[in-house]
């Protein structure tokens, strides 16, 4: 008779080995707890089949030889970078200062012209996601897709983010995701620095409406301007940074990753001490 446990055990394995594949890498570090789909013969806490061949390798970082060793499970990255920016001025003429929610601060990127990016643009795309989300994702800024939409990270690299947080456990209807310019640059290109000038009062108030667990980076324009630094992505990495006090990781933006998949295994790296941060 068969062992239902086997049975159970084996299709946990199969769903996590799923995860890792579509996260990249070919190999993988498995999460806290019992070894999953051992094999007769292979090394405790190591699952060994052709397709997916998984060893708990703490300290390295396989996907790609430049970026920083993984963590142990149990440790969390050193402290980074902590910016504080000065709040709005709450009796200036700015409208901002007053917007009491979320939907607010929409209304008023709505009808926003502060920066040339208004000209182009078919909708802003304020953000979206629950007023009580315990994580928020920061991009770039609006693509095609999302002009088109109003919606932040849809298409294909919306498609991989939702993966990457369903893959930790957090359904995308339960984050917030936004970019830190809320019109498109035309032709996809970089926000330019006084765009981001413009635009950044809207991010920052929006974190101090959400006041969230962690704050997700994804890309060198969301850290840079989160850290208010000039640090390559690649640098700030593997820290735990602040922005007003709330934890900041840094990763690979998911348009990049479809670029280049060898970044899709730092990326989990960093995704799971965003999620370790969250609890
Ligand atoms: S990008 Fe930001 S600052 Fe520029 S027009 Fe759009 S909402 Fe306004």
């Amino acid at each position: 008779m068969t062992d239902p446990q086997g049975r159970g055990g084996q299709a946990l394995a199969r769903a996590f080995l799923e995860q890792q594949q579509l996260l990249g890498g070919d190999v993988v570090i498995l999460p806290d707890g019992p070894t999953l789909g051992s094999t007769p013969g292979s090394r405790p806490g190591s699952v060994d089949s052709r397709s997916h061949a998984i060893e708990p390798t703490p300290g390295a970082s396989p996907g790609n030889p430049n970026t920083p060793a993984a963590q142990p499970a149990s440790e969390l990255p050193p402290a980074g970078i902590s910016y504080d920016p000065p709040g709005s001025d709450l009796f200036a003429t700015d409208p901002l200062p007053q917007a009491r929610s979320l939907d607010a601060v929409a209304q008023l990127v709505a009808s926003c012209t502060k920066c040339r990016l208004c000209e182009a643009r078919r909708h802003t795309v304020p953000g979206e996601g629950p007023p009580d989300a315990r994580l928020v994702v920061v991009g770039e800024g609006p693509g095609r897709v999302e002009d088109e939409t109003g919606r932040p990270f849809v298409g294909q690299a919306g498609e991989l983010l939702t993966k990457i947080l369903a893959a930790i456990e957090l359904p995308r209807e339960r984050v917030f995701i936004c970019n830190v310019v809320k019109c498109r640059p035309p032709e996809n290109r970089v926000p330019q620095y006084d765009e981001i000038a413009a635009c950044v009062p809207y991010l920052f108030h929006q974190l101090d409406l959400l006041k969230p667990a962690v704050i997700l980076a994804m890309g060198g324009t969301a850290a840079q301007t989160l850290l208010n630094t000039k640090q390559s992505l690649g640098a700030l990495r593997n820290q735990v940074h602040r922005f007003r006090g709330i934890p900041v990781i840094v990763t690979y933006h998911p348009a990049a990753l479809l670029r280049n998949p060898n970044w899709k295994k730092p990326t989990w790296d960093d995704v799971r001490i965003a999620r370790r941060l969250i609890a």
